[in-house]
C-alpha cells in the first residue's frame, strides 16, 4: 500500500501499526489495477482481504452519530439495497438473511427522523436510465451506453478512457438522485429548510464516500458502510436480535422488484431492460424480461441478446476491473454494458462485512439469492409501476428526461477529476 497517499483518500484509512507488509492488498489490487494514487478507483476490496484489519474504510459513523444529537438538524438516512442481506453476518443470523424491516427498526431506534429506501432512488436511475437508452438506439449515437451508478467505475473511466466518456450515462447514481430529491422535492413537501437537513446513505460501498464529495451542492451528507453501521450499533450496545421491525417512511420508502435488484451485477441490466421494453412499445415486457438467466450466472462476464420489440440489442454485464481491462474493446460492440467494480456486485462490495477468505464466496452468493428471491414476491417488478416514482413524476419531474429531472437527476459530467467544470 505505500505507493498510495491514502490519507488524500476519502474512502480508505490504513492503520500503519497493524500492517505487516504481506502483500494480500496488493494482491488484490493488482487483480484490480494496479495500486498508484492516480490509479486507485476506491472500491474497498483491498479492506475486505487484509488479512490484519489495517485497512479499513474512512470512517464518518461518529459525525453522523453527533448530528443525531443535535436539535437543530434533521438527520434523514437512506439504506442501499446490499445492506440488508450483509448485515446479519455481524449479529449471528444466517449468510444473506434479508432484514430489511428490522434494519429500518434499528435506524429509527438510533434516532434517524425519516428512514428512506435507495430502491426508491434505484427506480429513478431506470426511469432515466432506460428512457437515456431508448433516445440513444433512435439517435443512434453514444452507444453502448455505459452505466453509471457504481463510482469506482466512473473513476476508472476518467483515468484510463476519458475519450469514451461521452458513452457513460449521464445519470446520478441512485444515491445521487436520492439525495437530491430530499434536498428539493422532499425538503418542500414537509416545509424543511434543505440546510437543515443532513443526508445519510448506509452503502456496501466506500467508494461512495468519494462519490459525493464531487456534488456541488453536497445532496449527500455522509455516506456510512455496513461496516461502520455495525461498529456504531455496537458502540450503542445494540443488537438487531432485539429490534423491533419497522417500515420504511414515505415518499422515498418504497422501491419496486427493479430498484432491490441493483444490489448485485445484473440487476441494473434487467432493470433497465424491463422499462426501455416498456417505453419503446407501451405495454409491459413478456414473461422473460423478469429472468435473464444468462444474465445472473456468477461469471464476471455474461451477455444477453435482447428483443426490445422494435429493435434487438445486445448487452453486456461485467464486474472486476482486471477482466473490463481484458475486454474493453470488445464492449464496444453491444448496445447496453453495465460495469460494477466489486465480486458479483454490490453485494460483494468493499464495504461489507470483513469475512474469511473461505466464507467470502459463500455468503456473497447467499446475498445474491436472497435478492432474487425476495424481488419474486413483488407485485410490481417495473420501475414504472411504484406508485410513489409516478407521483414525484406527475408533481415533481414532469417526465424522464425533462428539463427538471436533468436538473435534479443528471450530471453534464460523471467526473470527479473535473468537478470545476461540473455544469450541474
Ligand atoms: Fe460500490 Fe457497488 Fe461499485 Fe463496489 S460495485 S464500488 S459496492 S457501487
Amino acid at each position: 500500500m505505500g505507493k498510495v497517499n491514502i490519507e488524500e483518500n476519502f474512502s480508505l484509512q490504513r492503520i500503519h501499526e497493524r500492517c505487516i507488509d504481506c502483500g494480500a492488498c496488493l494482491q488484490t489490487c493488482t487483480s484490480l489495477h494496479s495500486l498508484k494514487e492516480e490509479d486507485c478507483v476506491h472500491c474497498g476490496q483491498c479492506i475486505l482481504n487484509c488479512p490484519m484489519g489495517a485497512l479499513q474504510p474512512k470512517y464518518n459513523y461518529k459525525e453522523v452519530f453527533a448530528n443525531l444529537h443535535d436539535e437543530e438538524k434533521i438527520v434523514v438516512v437512506s439504506v442501499a439495497p446490499a445492506v440488508r442481506v450483509a448485515i446479519g453476518d455481524a449479529f449471528g443470523y444466517a449468510p444473506g438473511e434479508f432484514l430489511e424491516e428490522t434494519l429500518v427498526g434499528a435506524l429509527k431506534t438510533l434516532g434517524f427522523s425519516y428512514v428512506f429506501d435507495v430502491t426508491f432512488g434505484a427506480d429513478l436511475t431506470v426511469m432515466e436510465e432506460a428512457r437515456e437508452l431508448v433516445n440513444r438506439l433512435q439517435e443512434n449515437k453514444n452507444l453502448p451506453l455505459f452505466t453509471s451508478c457504481c463510482p469506482s467505475w466512473v473513476l476508472f473511466m476518467e483515468n484510463y478512457h476519458l475519450e469514451d466518456i461521452d458513452h457513460l450515462s449521464t445519470c446520478k447514481s441512485p444515491i445521487g438522485m436520492q439525495g437530491a430529491i430530499i434536498k428539493s422535492y422532499f425538503a418542500e413537501m414537509k416545509h424543511l429548510n434543505p440546510q437543515d437537513i443532513v443526508t445519510v446513505t448506509i452503502a456496501p460501498c466506500v467508494s461512495k464516500k468519494t462519490e459525493i464529495q464531487k456534488e456541488k451542492e453536497r445532496d449527500n451528507d455522509y455516506v456510512l458502510t455496513t461496516s461502520e453501521l455495525i461498529l456504531l450499533l455496537r458502540e450503542q450496545s445494540m443488537d438487531l436480535k432485539e429490534i423491533e421491525p419497522q417500515k420504511f417512511d414515505s415518499i422515498l420508502g418504497r422501491g419496486s422488484g427493479s430498484g432491490l435488484l441493483f444490489g448485485t451485477s445484473g440487476g441494473v441490466t434487467e432493470a433497465v431492460l424491463r422499462t426501455a421494453y416498456y417505453f419503446l412499445n407501451g405495454k409491459k415486457a413478456p414473461e422473460n424480461f423478469f429472468h435473464f438467466p444468462s444474465l445472473r450466472e456468477k461469471t464476471s462476464f455474461k451477455e444477453a441478446v435482447v428483443d426490445l420489440g422494435v429493435v434487438t440489442i445486445r448487452v453486456a454485464v461485467v464486474f472486476g476491473f482486471h477482466r473490463v481491462k481484458q475486454m474493453y474493446e470488445e464492449l464496444k460492440h453491444y448496445h447496453f454494458v453495465e460495469v460494477m467494480a466489486c465480486p458479483n456486485g454490490c453485494v460483494g462490495g468493499g464495504g461489507q462485512p470483513v469475512l474469511t477468505k473461505q466464507q467470502q464466496e459463500l455468503y456473497v452468493n447467499a446475498r445474491r439469492k436472497s435478492l432474487y428471491e425476495k424481488e419474486k414476491d413483488y407485485l410490481k417488478k417495473c420501475s414504472y409501476e411504484n406508485e410513489e416514482i409516478e407521483t414525484i413524476y406527475k408533481e415533481f419531474l414532469k417526465e424522464p428526461f425533462s428539463e427538471q429531472a436533468k436538473k435534479y437527476l443528471h450530471s453534464s459530467r460523471n467526473c470527479i477529476k473535473m468537478k470545476d467544470s461540473c455544469g450541474r
